[in-house]
């Protein structure tokens, strides 16, 4: 049996299983869930998670060494990060739109009275931005710190193209160090679906039914712009500037959102998702290992979209009317916090209250949404990601179909 079937079979008995467990005898869940369910999904989210930081490096430095020509790097970071804020930009207003549509926040009635959220303090983005290079690149790599790690790997990999043969032993290694860990990245998802089978039925079977139908409209909101931000932007921007099938390109990718959904961490996923579209979409290891990685940092549609809905649903049910400039600010906002979220589980919704505080909405809104946060940060984990396999087929073939004309 292939592996993709695998991780579907898994996720859907996940879910029937944590329902089952949900309707029948929540009582046992606790217990099930600390002995069996857990202990399977940590031991995959920590065998994908120590490949990560190493991965980064390796792909990144061999990417920018594999590029050559600095102009070419140059090309390919500007139609990378164009892509990204286009992307993010239409995520936004087509979640604020399908909000203004269906109401998600004047159909039924919520309890505002006990809502209470404290804010954690999220890290303003203009930290983040700063902070891009690392005054120490081992502390960098100790902490996991994706985007200076980004940073350090573009270096090396340019000083790599500089030097030549100076430096070919040191390319030799990387180019080592890659195949060692995309060797890893295929043991380890052999176990993607018991992994994927646990920490599926953790999170359905952990959650409230009764929160789940009352925030039903919003959920499908929520599920709606994904799908059609999914099917809309992903899918013609392959088609027409890839000239590709939307359908061969989802289904391609199918594995690794498998792996986002059931993680809701892009940055877990991450070596899967490179490997995914590598191996299935046929990106060059050169732009997948450039593109996926600073994507999976800072392109986040499915985050942007859920801060959109999201915010328009408070705004709703506070009664506040917003006007049209801060739509814009919402907007705006909305792709700062997107850039700014780290791709590890539920914190887009802590950069959510940047985006209500810019618009004076009450922060404690948060509190309505948080219970059935979890299945919706596993939908839109495998929306961003998504989005930055779809960059990555996009910029391959532009950069193909430019290497053809000069040929
Ligand atoms: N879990 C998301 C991700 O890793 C981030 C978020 O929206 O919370 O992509």
């Amino acid at each position: 049996m292939k592996l993709s079937t695998k991780i579907i079979i898994a996720l859907i008995a996940g879910g029937i299983t944590g329902l089952l467990i949900n309707l029948i005898a929540p009582g046992i869940f606790p217990q099930l869930d600390q002995f069996v369910f857990t202990p399977l999904g940590k031991i995959f989210l920590n065998l994908i998670n120590m490949l990560v930081v190493p991965i980064v490096f390796f792909s990144i430095t061999l990417g920018t060494a594999g590029l050559g020509d600095p102009k070419k790097l140059g090309r390919i970071g500007l139609k990378t990060i164009s892509y990204f804020l286009m992307t993010t930009t239409l995520a936004i207003i087509i979640g604020i739109s399908l909000g203004f549509i269906l109401q998600p926040g004047n159909v039924g009635t919520f309890d505002t009275s006990n809502a209470d959220f404290k804010s954690e303090e999220a890290p303003p983005v203009s930290d983040t931005l700063l902070n891009i290079i690392p005054t120490n690149p081992f502390a960098a790599f100790a902490e996991g710190n994706m985007l200076q790690i980004i940073t350090f790997s573009v270096f090396v990999g340019f000083a790599l193209t500089m030097l030549g043969e100076k430096t070919k032993g040191i390319l030799n290694l990387v180019e080592q160090g890659n195949d060692l860990l995309m060797y890893l990245v295929n043991l380890v998802m052999k176990f993607a679906p018991y992994g994927t089978f646990g920490l599926i039925v953790s999170a359905v079977g952990s959650q409230g039914l009764d929160a789940i139908k009352a925030m039903g409209l919003y959920m499908f909101v929520v599920l709606l712009a994904l799908l059609v931000h999914s099917i809309f932007v992903y899918g013609s921007s392959v088609a027409l500037i890839a000239k590709k099938s939307p359908v061969w390109f989802f289904k391609g990718f199918g594995p690794a959102m498998g792996v986002a959904f059931s993680t809701s961490s892009s940055n877990a996923t991450l070596p899967i998702s490179m490997s995914t579209a590598q191996k299935n979409l046929k990106v060059p290891e050169s732009i997948s290992s450039f593109v996926q990685p600073l994507g999976a940092t800072i392109n986040m549609d499915g985050t942007a979209i859920m801060q959109g809905v999201a915010t328009i649903f408070i705004a709703q049910v506070f009664n506040v009317d917003l006007t049209f400039t801060q739509l814009i600010t919402v907007v705006l906002t909305a792709v700062l916090a997107s850039i700014g979220t780290a791709g590890v589980p539920g914190v887009g919704l802590i950069m959510l209250a940047m985006v209500l505080q810019s618009v004076n909405l009450p922060v404690e809104g948060i509190a309505l949404i948080i219970g059935i946060d979890r299945l919706l940060d596993m939908t839109r984990t495998a929306v961003n990601i998504t989005g930055d396999a779809a960059c990555a087929v996009v910029v391959a073939e532009t950069e193909a179909k430019r290497e053809a004309r000069k040929a």
